[in-house]
């Protein structure tokens, strides 16, 4: 008892050392935090800043951001994240703790690279100023002598120390391309979409990347192994079944230069790996809007990636106007891409495609935009189950967990992305 009351005395006086750190609950900090924390307070701060950030992004390009439905969106999301909501309000150590550590990790997930450096400091940016004008005058003035506004220029530097610790390395490397959406690996809809549909989703419910990769399939009978493990892992999780793929691909090659017995021996291996029966028997899922953004970009032959991120604008353009999109829409669409605000661009495609005024989601994923497309043209339903293919029915059968079990958990994607290079050697050929 005595311990655990002289500790509990020790962990006060050291929590009130910190409390010291945060006199203010708007933060302009020239010391990166220096406590230790654990790697899964770590991961649930980052995710939550990312979370904050993308919601910044959504409303910047959605409304004025001096505007009150704007203010009154973005104080919504700081209270349920959890972070310091109205500048100088109440003693909110903990929310301040957590603004000053996320801050830094996404600093340091974020120098990496110029694209990921330049959309952090604009959510940043965004965020600051939002909070600094909720100031009155005499506290504007009292936090800028508090902080005295220098500082050191940039978070690179920390980077070589900070990427030789194991730990920390994957996490961070894994945070800038990490998908914070649903997981997409509960294919609740397998079985349910017939072969002879796909044609017609392509066009009505997906996304400009699938619809790019399937358009290629059909014409040139043919998809380089960055396009299959794309394409072939959104048909997955929008519910065609291990025979239905095996089924749809072979018809496809085949109709190419792949004979059917190369078919059988090589390709077919490859999709009943994806699907976890051979190999490790992982149940591979589908790859988010951060992870075909991030990685991986398509080269001359190549149909993969996000038309959004990856096509010159004027191709982009020239899609758009054979897709009959207005012109006032393209337009809209080519500013957002400029702007590098390429899944915003995907979800005005979204609109301008269903006739909606606002997509009322934030798009994170291929798949999530088919089943939004399927939910409003089925009028809020699920896609209706048009054939009953009873012996077609996959169970998972593998032992290991989907390895985007938690989609939110960034050590489960950079566990993801270990196992996807075991399965990417199943796609040498091209
Ligand atoms: Fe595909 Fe996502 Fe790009 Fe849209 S934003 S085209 S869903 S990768």
């Amino acid at each position: 008892m005595e311990f655990s009351s002289r500790a509990r005395q020790r962990h006060a006086r050291l929590a009130g050392d910190r409390r010291e750190q945060y006199p203010h609950s708007l933060q302009f900090y020239l010391e990166p935090p220096t406590e230790s924390i654990s790697l899964v307070e770590f991961e649930s701060f980052a995710i939550d800043r990312l979370r904050l950030l993308k919601v910044i992004e959504n409303l910047g390009v959605s409304y004025v951001r001096s505007s009150d439905v704007y203010k009154v969106k973005l104080e919504t999301e700081l209270r349920k994240l959890k972070f310091p909501y109205r500048a100088l309000a109440e003693d909110d150590y903990e929310a301040r703790r957590k603004d000053h550590i996320s801050h830094f990790i996404l600093r340091l997930a974020y120098c990496q690279s110029e694209d990921l450096r330049r959309w952090f400091l604009q959510q940043e940016m965004d965020l600051f100023r939002y909070r600094f004008n909720e100031l009155t005058e005499s506290l504007m003035q009292k936090f800028l002598e508090h902080v005295n506004l220098s500082f050191e220029a940039l978070t690179a530097r920390s980077l070589p120390s900070i990427q030789s610790d194991e730990r920390l390395k994957p996490l961070l490397n894994h945070l800038s391309h990490s998908y914070v959406g649903p997981d997409y690996s509960i294919q609740k809809n397998t079985g349910k979409i017939s072969l002879e549909q796909i044609d017609a989703l392509s066009v009505k419910s997906f996304p400009l990347c699938m619809r790019q990769l399937h358009r290629a399939l059909r014409d040139s009978h043919h998809l380089r192994h960055g396009g299959r493990m794309q394409y072939g892992l959104f048909l997955k999780g929008i519910g065609l079944t291990l025979e239905q793929a095996l089924e749809f691909w072979k018809k496809e090659f085949i109709r190419g230069k792949v004979d059917a017995d190369k078919f059988d021996k090589g390709y077919a291996y490859s999709i009943r790996h994806s699907y976890g029966k051979e190999g490790k028997r992982t149940d591979y899922t589908p790859y988010s809007c951060m992870k075909i953004i991030m990685s991986n970009p398509p080269s001359q032959g190549d149909y993969h990636g996000c038309p959004f991120r990856h096509s010159d604008p004027e191709l982009l353009k020239q899609k758009l106007q054979s897709y009959k999109i207005p012109p006032s829409g393209i337009a809209q669409v080519l500013e957002l891409v400029k702007g590098m605000h390429y899944q915003l661009a995907c979800q005005k495609y979204f609109e301008l495609t269903h006739d909606v005024d606002d997509i009322g989601f934030s798009l994170n994923h291929p798949n999530q935009y088919f089943t939004e497309s399927q939910k409003l043209l089925s009028g809020g339903r699920e896609p209706k189950k048009e054939f009953n293919n009873s012996g077609n029915f996959q169970q998972k059968n593998n032992s290991q967990e989907s390895i985007n079990s938690s989609s939110t958990s960034t050590s489960s994607s950079a566990k993801a992305d270990t196992e996807l290079e075991g399965l990417e050697a199943y796609f040498t050929e091209d």
